[in-house]
């Protein structure tokens, strides 16, 4: 009734203010649930105070308390304002997790580093930490930090001072063999600042082939010896028992002339004369055997010693170990191997490109008919400087079998490899190759190809470039294609 008598629209919200009014109850408005929760939705904690804060928020939306909802907001307010002089909490922890993030580039070698960065981390976890001491926390952290940063320095280059002269000497034991000779001239010059990380590792791939030529090296070299050890004795043995037994035979001579002197008759003779004939028949057997036996004795001295050097041939030819190839000193398969695995998770830590290409030379038999062997050796020996004169640092070049390389191209994508690739035709016709008085011009096909960001294996990118290759051969060679 007292809706049509006021005029008003029979409403939910209508009805109750009447019957508030009736019921003499307070005429509160209904409560705003929605609107509540759109704000709380739009509040950020930056603390977890203000998440607490914010969870009771939700919770007295929930119950529908003002009470409740007034009390969280003042809470949140609370907790996201710094207190005077205070860092607020977001800075604070900001700070705290960068200094646990610089200490271990400090190394942990250094104890009045990590009792300071331990004294700022306690004062950073306060609730409000005052800004005077975290200023000279800071201040006090910064000046041993910039101690042990000087140290670090002095300590990498002392370092690589040793590592220089641990290669060197490496160097002094083995001169006289040209490929361990290479490897160590190489690795010396890879030994010079900056130092990277590509860097570090090509020097360790460097160093653990020459270990591994030396140790196998070495165990030959001592079985060898002894070998020549236990035949100069034997010898020495036989030369001793020879000269003895002529000494023997000499004694029985002249014992059996003075017998032979004073002999009456002639069958007194008959038994000196057979001793005679059997021991210089004993003494002819004798010098026989010993000869046949230094004969054999020298036999196996001159076998073992074929042995040696064929074995050395061997080690510097086709040290299936290392991960040099000898001739262009470029990678080979295994050492291609190793860097791809390790390009490859780097490509996908850092979301970067890498690209890869595979090379081969045209009409490369008929190179090698035409000028010999040898002069196809130069060909490749040529074209990898060429390579290496005209790539980034980070790139690798490999020999992936006769003829064939592969360059990888770390941060660069098949657009952009295509272009290196293309630069190095041109620069090939530049540096052409002289052998004798021949002036030889050297042209490869190329495929390019971009390794893909998730699942692809280094092996199957190389077979989409080995198509790609084979379509510029197919296509006239001298020439780039992609994949
Ligand atoms: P294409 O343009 O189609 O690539 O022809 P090609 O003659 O280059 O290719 P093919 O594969 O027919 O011949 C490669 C030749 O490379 C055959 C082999 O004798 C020669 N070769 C492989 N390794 C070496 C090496 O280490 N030194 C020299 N001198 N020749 C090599
Ligand atoms: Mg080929
Ligand atoms: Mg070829």
């Amino acid at each position: 009734m007292r809706l049509v008598d006021r005029h008003l629209a029979p409403t939910p919200i209508n009805y109750q203010s009447c019957y508030n009014e009736i019921a003499g109850l307070p005429n509160y408005p209904a409560f705003p649930d929605v609107p509540l929760r759109e704000l709380a939705g739009e509040l950020v904690a930056r603390s977890p105070a203000q998440e607490a804060a914010l969870d009771a928020l939700t919770a007295a939306i929930g119950q529908r308390s003002w009470q409740g909802v007034r009390e969280a907001l003042a809470l949140f307010a609370a907790a996201g304002a710094p207190v005077d002089g205070a860092l607020s909490g977001e800075l604070a922890q900001g700070l705290a997790r960068f200094v646990e993030s610089v200490l271990p580039a400090l190394g942990d070698e250094d104890g009045r580093v990590i009792a300071l960065a331990g004294e700022l981390g306690a004062t950073l976890s306060q609730p409000a930490p005052p800004a005077a001491e975290v200023q000279g926390g800071i201040a006090r952290l910064a000046q041993q930090v910039s101690h042990a940063a000087e140290e670090q320095v002095e300590i990498k280059g002392a370092l690589l001072k040793l590592l220089h002269l641990i290669v060197e000497n490496i160097g002094e034991l083995s001169i006289d063999d040209s490929w361990l000779r290479g490897q160590i001239d190489g690795l010396l010059a890879s030994i010079a600042p900056p130092l990277d990380l590509r860097h570090l590792d090509e020097m360790e791939r460097r160093l653990r082939d020459v270990i591994e030529k030396q140790a196998r090296a070495k165990a030959r070299t001592v079985e060898a010896q002894v070998e020549m050890r236990q035949m100069l004795g034997e010898f020495v043995g036989r030369l001793a028992a020879m000269s003895a037994s002529s000494t023997a035979f000499e004694g029985q001579l002249i014992s059996s002339a003075e017998r032979v002197e004073q002999v009456e008759s002639i069958e007194e003779l008959r038994p000196l004369l057979s001793e005679m004939v059997s021991a210089a028949h004993a003494m002819a057997d004798d010098a026989a055997s010993s000869r046949n036996q230094l004969k054999a004795l020298q036999d196996k001295v001159v076998a073992t010693e074929a042995e040696l050097i064929q074995l050395h041939k061997e080690l510097d030819n086709a040290s299936a170990l290392a991960r040099h190839d000898p001739l262009t000193d470029a990678l080979n398969r295994k050492g291609l191997d190793e860097v791809l695995v390790r390009e490859i998770a780097s490509m996908r830590r850092k979301s970067t490109a890498l690209s890869l290409s595979l090379l081969d030379i045209d009409n490369f038999k008929k190179l090698n008919d035409s000028f010999g062997h040898e002069a196809g050796d130069g060909a490749l020996v040529h074209l990898a400087n060429v390579v290496r004169a005209n790539l980034r640092p980070s790139d690798t070049l490999a020999r992936y079998g006769g003829e064939e390389f592969v360059i990888l191209m770390p941060d660069t994508s098949v657009e952009q490899g295509v272009e290196a690739m293309t630069r190095l035709q041109r620069e090939l016709t530049k540096a052409i190759y002289l052998t004798g008085s021949e002036r030889i011009l050297i042209t490869f096909s190329a495929g390019v190809t971009q390794l893909a960001p998730d699942e692809e294996s280094g092996t199957d990118a190389l077979r989409r470039a080995d198509q790609a290759m084979y379509l510029a051969k197919r296509a006239g060679k001298n020439r780039v294609m992609s994949a």
